[in-house]
């Protein structure tokens, strides 16, 4: 049997770039003699084997054909016969193409080098259209090479528009697209994602609340960008420049959803859109069956980050209702989280990305000043029960009122 690095690991390492996982293909042997040799098998339908030591992936090279709608309608061919050149034509871009033995000779039969130096993502083959998830493969592709220059082949981008038009998208199960959208909000520039997304009528599809935001007009003297799609690729931007965290992304690029809903007469004002949206941000937290922190900071930063804005105009009243309602007492992390999208969508409009953002500190000692009111006196003062809430409750509206007259 002859081993082989692939995908990934060759190309990141032709990049320059680090190689964190590695996967294999192995030409030339069965299931059993690997079996014999210690690998263990992962699955039962994929001829892939995990190595009994580094735990690394290493696939029996094979073929495949399309064979009924979704990723189930695949049927695999592995056997000894199959050769090098016939595994690699049915990987997705030109790029991840390529093979390299332990004396790093290339194999590289579809050019993924030219392409790697021409910083252009290209399909192999036109088998590409038959996996819909390769569509969102590439999207995440472009949003983590954009920094280098890499941008889709039009001949791709013209089998991603065909096959986003075809339906088959709609095949696709929540979990592999999450795992997707996850993995691509993470890259250094999530906007591309979106944008290539949009730019193959795959939003359309897959985020339809997000693409409807595009040639949605705002206010000029609050957002110099206008239009809300624009804005939401700003967000998004900003959010990955300060390296939030996956629910912070998820927050920013669906915080404005209502946006979408308001009746074109209204333009360019949206009134109500935070409580409009929810419902909205709800179907798409539901349509990819989104993690539950990302599904709720969505839907807080959805309800409340004008409230983020306006911060320092709150009266003390409205301030502790926001801390209580992110039950800022058991949920400090969380209402981090909240503050960092708010201070990323204010950031995402055009000409203010390096403005300061003081309402960031107002609301952390806001969240201080609540927590740091004492139980202990009031239940030695003999409150029990709703009573003993109630008194909670006017102590950190008092220490409030302190605060904001001192800031
Ligand atoms: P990453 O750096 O994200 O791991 P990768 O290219 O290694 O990128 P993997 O998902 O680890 O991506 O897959 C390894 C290789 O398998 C890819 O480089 C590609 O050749 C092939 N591959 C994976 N998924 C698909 C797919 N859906 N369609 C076609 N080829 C695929
Ligand atoms: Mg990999």
């Amino acid at each position: 049997m002859q081993i082989y690095k692939v995908g990934g690991a060759v190309r990141d390492r032709l990049l320059g770039r680090p190689v964190t996982d590695i996967d294999w293909v192995v030409v030339g042997a069965t299931t059993e003699e690997m079996l014999a040799k210690g690998f263990r098998p992962v699955g039962a339908d994929f001829p892939v084997f995990l190595h009994p030591k580094s735990g690394e992936e290493y696939a029996l090279a094979r073929t495949e054909r399309k064979s009924g709608r979704g990723y189930g309608g695949f049927t695999f061919h592995a056997s000894p016969e199959v050769t090098l050149e016939e595994d690699l034509i049915r990987r997705d871009l030109t790029i991840n193409a390529m093979a390299e033995d332990d004396q790093q000779n290339l194999t590289d039969p579809y050019h993924g080098q030219r392409d790697l130096e021409a910083r252009l993502l290209r399909h192999v083959s036109p088998a590409f259209a038959e996996d819909p998830l390769r569509v969102l493969r590439v999207a995440r592709f472009a949003a983590r090479y954009a920094g280098l220059g890499f941008t889709v082949a039009p001949e791709t981008l013209a089998l991603m528009r065909q096959l986003s038009e075809s339906g088959e998208l709609e095949a696709l199960t929540a979990e592999r697209s999450w795992k997707e959208i996850a993995r691509a909000l993470m890259e250094d520039q999530p906007q591309m994602f979106i944008q290539v997304l949009r730019e193959c009528g795959a939003l359309k599809v897959l985020m339809p609340e997000v693409d409807a935001l595009f040639g949605v007009p705002q206010p000029e003297a609050h957002h110099p960008e206008i239009d809300t799609g624009v804005h939401t690729l700003s967000v998004l931007e900003q959010a990955a420049q300060h390296k939030q965290p996956l629910t912070v992304r998820w927050a920013c690029l669906l915080h404005d959803l209502g946006k979408g809903l308001t009746p074109e007469e209204e333009w360019p004002r949206h009134i109500a859109h935070e409580q409009k949206g929810l419902k909205l941000i709800k179907a798409v937290n539901e349509r990819f069956k989104a993690p539950k922190d990302c599904q709720e900071l969505a839907l807080l930063v959805g309800e409340y980050h004008t409230h983020g804005h306006r911060a320092l105009e709150l009266k003390p009243s409205t301030l502790l209702e926001l801390l209580q309602s992110f039950d800022v007492y058991r949920r400090p992390q969380r209402f981090e989280e909240f503050i960092a999208a708010c201070e990323m969508d204010a950031r995402g409009r055009k000409g203010l990305e390096q403005r300061s953002y003081p309402q960031a500190d107002y609301l952390r000692g806001a969240a201080t000043t609540a927590r740091s009111v004492a139980v202990q006196p009031l239940l030695e003062k003999g409150f029990k029960g709703p009573e003993l809430g109630e008194a909670i409750k006017r102590e950190r509206l008092k220490a409030l009122k302190a605060y904001k007259e001192k800031a």
